[in-house]
């Protein structure tokens, strides 16, 4: 039989608010352990949480990006725990009425991933097992986080990649998150189940916990699915039950039995006022926003007429193509700038680390100025290509590297006098060229190139030389 797989996926996304979600303890990464910490965070008794008014104006942020609705009343919740990782033994959370709902993340295909709702909570201790001892670290315990529930839209590893790959860069877009899997600022809770192909009734799932590398995650996905299939197959049945996937083997083992709501005892936090919220709030926020990667994307493509290839690249980061638009202004063809961001810059950079830093020694204005001078028919591509790779090395400006003689072009009398003597000394390539074979007067092209030292216009040269053979 022919299987559908289902995956739903609840990612958790760090916030980078100054501080935590219910006290003024500092939201830091890489810290000495138990120095960013306090009575309220810590949860001692007779403490009172107060919630942070930048998580929730991050979590509407999120809302507008990811098309979701904001609820204009919400509330916080109690999931009670208890786990060295928890001093309190609940974990505030939003359970009953979460602040987004209904969104949806549109992947390549035009497919919808629909998003259920994102609730505000806080996170976890980190627990450090070192020398076959446990450690506790208070420092990410009351860290603000974002949980964005899908519905189980996902149908295939590929899908749930490029699903994360989106929500990462629109998160870092409008700068809620940096989203870094390998320091923890996102993660993901896997829900996989099968079902035969076609079927509207979904099977038992399982969830893969803590997923903290996309590339893991579609293995997990994937191993899953085909022990849910040999299950079935076998005639036996799959247990809905939480999951651990481990590295070395690429495959998964059950951690517990899968937990119901109720075994959380949720309930409203009595410490914490309902969310209230305005849409004038909303409508404010919504005007701090920057224009987003699909926008851009779309824009890219259909008015400046690049690649989809090179316009995903550039969108990837927000650095990349907040450098390409303040490059471009005032320019007739951005393309030429986009061309020099893939073909060359992206040329010196190694990592994707330093691809989203972009931290180059060229200011876009440079870039700007150089491209100006081609369009301006002063400056030739060739010897443009030549210049900004010293620019690139040097941080230093396109007029260090060509001189005034070179801007200036070659007086057309000369370019005719080099397109003569080109004709002269190459009859063979003349006499193809005149019985039709249209190579040959790339040859003559070539020789009349290598005299102007790559200042001529070949364009201009190539007719030049048409209009001397005939
Ligand atoms: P819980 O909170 O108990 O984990 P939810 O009903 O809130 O359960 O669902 C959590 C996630 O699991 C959601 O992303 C949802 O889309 C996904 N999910 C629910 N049922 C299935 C299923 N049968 N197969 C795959 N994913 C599922
Ligand atoms: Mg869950
Ligand atoms: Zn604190």
């Amino acid at each position: 039989m022919k299987y559908d797989l289902v995956v739903g996926l609840e990612t958790h996304v760090e916030l980078l608010t100054k501080t935590k979600i219910f006290c003024s303890c500092a939201n830091k990464f890489g810290s000495e352990p138990n120095t960013n910490c306090c009575p309220v965070c810590l949860g001692f008794p007779g403490t009172l949480p107060k919630l942070n008014r930048e998580v929730v104006n991050f979590a509407i942020k999120a809302a507008i990006a990811l098309n979701c609705e904001v609820n204009l009343l919400s509330k916080m919740d109690r999931k009670n725990y208890v786990y060295p990782d928890l001093s309190k033994a609940y974990q505030i959370s939003q359970f009953y009425e979460p602040i987004c709902k209904n969104g949806y993340i549109m992947l390549d295909s035009g497919k919808k991933i629909r998003i259920n709702h994102i609730h505000m909570e806080e996170d976890a201790a980190k627990l450090v097992y070192k020398n076959g001892d446990t450690y506790v670290d208070y420092n990410r315990g009351g860290v603000p986080l974002l949980e964005v529930v899908t519905e189980p839209d996902i149908s295939s590893s590929d899908e749930a990649r490029e699903y994360i790959e989106k929500l990462q860069m629109i998160m870092r877009y409008i700068g809620v998150s940096d989203c870094r899997m390998q320091e923890g600022s996102i993660k993901c809770d896997v829900n996989v189940s099968v079902k035969p192909e076609g079927s509207d009734k979904l099977g038992t799932r399982t969830e893969i916990k803590n997923m903290n590398s996309v590339t893991f995650m579609t293995k997990a996905i994937d191993y899953e699915r085909d022990r849910h299939i040999d299950l079935i197959e076998s005639g036996e049945k799959v247990v809905q039950q939480t999951m651990r996937y481990i590295e070395a083997t690429n495959s998964t083992e059950s951690m517990r039995s899968k937990e119901d709501a109720q075994d959380y005892r949720y309930f409203r936090d009595p410490d914490l006022v309902d969310i209230i919220l305005t849409n004038e709030e909303i409508e404010k926020i919504k005007k701090t926003l920057p224009e987003l990667p699909d926008s851009r994307f779309k824009r890219y493509v259909n008015d400046l007429e690049i690649s989809e290839k090179d316009a995903a690249l550039l969108v990837k980061y927000k650095n990349v193509s907040d450098y390409f638009e303040n490059a471009s202004v005032n320019l007739k063809i951005p393309k030429t700038v986009a061309n020099f961001i893939v073909g060359q810059i992206f040329r010196t950079i190694e990592t994707e680390a330093e691809k989203e830093k972009f931290e180059i020694l060229t200011t876009p204005e440079q870039l700007n100025e150089m491209v100006g001078l081609i369009e301006s028919g002063k400056l030739t591509m060739n010897l443009a290509k030549k210049a900004f790779s010293k620019m690139l090395e040097s941080g230093k400006p396109v007029t260090e590297f060509v001189s005034e003689s070179d801007m200036q072009g070659i007086p057309p009398e000369e370019i005719e006098k080099m397109c003569k003597e080109a004709i002269e000394s190459n009859p063979n390539a003349v006499k193809d060229y005149l019985s039709g074979k249209e190579k040959a007067l790339k040859a003559l092209l070539g020789s009349v190139m290598r005299q102007t030292r790559g200042r001529g216009n070949a364009g201009e040269i190539e007719e030049k030389l048409k209009e001397l053979i005939k």
